[in-house]
């Protein structure tokens, strides 16, 4: 199936990649964005050898390695004794094993690479300051209304986040919820950090809290998250209100001196509240199906949010290809990605449990880890796919 008009909502990095994806497979691409322009928001996002490989498969590759950095393990530690408790390797371990290499940039570095890749596909019209705000379907037609006028498709894409608008208004399957935890994020310049923090993700885990951080940017900033299950202010939705040094310190109360000092050190902190959907029942209504964090957010505690938008995308433009028709395509698109999704999103909430345990679990789970000693990063079944 060719030549089909299709409508994306949303040009965060899953619209982007879908309409990336969708032109290269033949399809006419009309992608509107909220916002007026694309300002730098955001803080770090891994990507594993699986989100590296369609990367790759799209040509960025090399692009956003100039830009990415290649840590060579996951360090975890204990926050409050700040003792070492497992090793995880990366680097040339993971790529001998997953056929790829593991990455950590900086959202804005890999939102401006497929930007540009837009741009530069003539089968894409970009529209910014183009809110959705309603859907009709009609006829095998869908007609799309955004505040830069309205637009008849074959087909409609829903990539507008969590807060998906054409979810609720499409899918009427209610609201996003606070989940009460919060990801309070800072930049630190690297010359501020010890060196170890340059080649290697530091976890450290506290109970109802852990600490993330890693390189970005060439290696010229440390991207540091602190992940709490108690946010302190009243939640918001958005990704960029400013949180003070003491309430994030504060956060992380009975942290070792090693983990305060290094948090103490940043001055610029954003608050982000982290909301939750139950899993939609189904991704496709009619003509219209959902992508990225409008059909599957999740809590960050598996870091791939991003890498599930871009496997989403391929799906959908390989579907597409395969398809004789648009109903048909969606089909199985949902088919592909739904149960794979429905499992991330599941891990993900298992490890906020794992890495935020109290005494005395935590002595348990830390004890198994210590025994376990150095290895290669698992899960085959999540780094291994594509
Ligand atoms: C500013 C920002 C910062 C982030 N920071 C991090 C981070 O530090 N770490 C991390 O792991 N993840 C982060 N995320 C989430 C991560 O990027 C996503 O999980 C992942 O990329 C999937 O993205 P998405 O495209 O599905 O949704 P999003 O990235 O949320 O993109 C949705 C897009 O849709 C647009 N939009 C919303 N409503 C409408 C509408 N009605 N009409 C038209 N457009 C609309 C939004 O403006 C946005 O551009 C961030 C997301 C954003 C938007």
């Amino acid at each position: 199936m060719k030549n089909q008009h299709i409508v994306v909502a949303g040009a965060g990095i899953g619209g982007l990649a879908a309409a990336l994806t969708l032109a290269r497979a033949g399809q006419r691409v009309t992608l509107l964005e909220r916002a007026a322009e694309f300002a730098e928001l955001g803080a770090g996002i891994q990507l594993g050898p699986h989100a590296i490989k369609l990367l790759s498969r799209w040509g960025l590759r090399e692009p956003l390695l100039a830009r990415a950095c290649l840590p060579e393990a996951i360090a975890v530690r204990d926050a409050v004794s700040g003792r070492s408790l497992s090793r995880i390797l990366l680097g040339q371990a993971v790529q001998a094993r997953y056929g790829e290499v593991y990455a950590s940039v900086r959202r804005a570095d890999l939102h401006a690479l497929l930007l540009q890749a837009v741009r530069d596909e003539p089968q894409v019209t970009l529209h910014c300051n183009a809110q959705v705000n309603a859907v009709h379907q009609d006829a095998g037609l869908v007609n799309v209304q955004s505040a830069q006028g309205s637009h008849s498709a074959d087909g409609l894409v829903a990539a507008d986040g969590v807060w998906s608008g054409v979810r609720s208004a499409v899918f009427n399957d209610g609201a996003p919820r606070a989940t009460g935890h919060a990801a309070y994020r800072a930049m630190l310049p690297m010359a501020q950090c010890p060196s170890a923090m340059a080649s290697s993700i530091g976890v450290w885990w506290g109970r109802d809290v852990h600490v993330v951080h890693y390189p970005v940017h060439s290696g010229q900033y440390l991207n540091l998250v602190v992940l709490s299950e108690h946010s302190a202010a009243r939640a918001v939705p958005g990704w960029a209100s400013p949180a003070s040094a003491a309430t994030v310190l504060a956060s992380v109360q009975g942290a070792c001196a090693e983990l305060k000092d290094l948090l103490g050190a940043a001055s610029a902190w954003y608050s982000w509240h982290l909301y939750d959907r139950p899993a939609a029942r189904s991704w496709v209504q009619g003509h219209v199906a959902l992508m990225g964090d409008a059909a599957h957010p999740m809590l960050p505690y598996l870091a791939q949010g991003a890498a599930m938008a871009l496997e989403d995308a391929q799906a959908l433009a390989d579907c597409t290809q395969a398809g004789e028709d648009w109903a048909g395509a969606l089909g199985a698109y949902e088919q592909q990605r739904k149960s794979r999704c429905e499992r991330v999103v599941a891990t993900a909430r298992r490890n906020a449990r794992i890495f935020h345990l109290g005494w005395p679990w935590a002595l348990a789970r830390n004890a198994v880890l210590t025994l376990q000693g150095t290895q290669t990063l698992g899960m085959p079944w999540l780094y291994g796919y594509g």
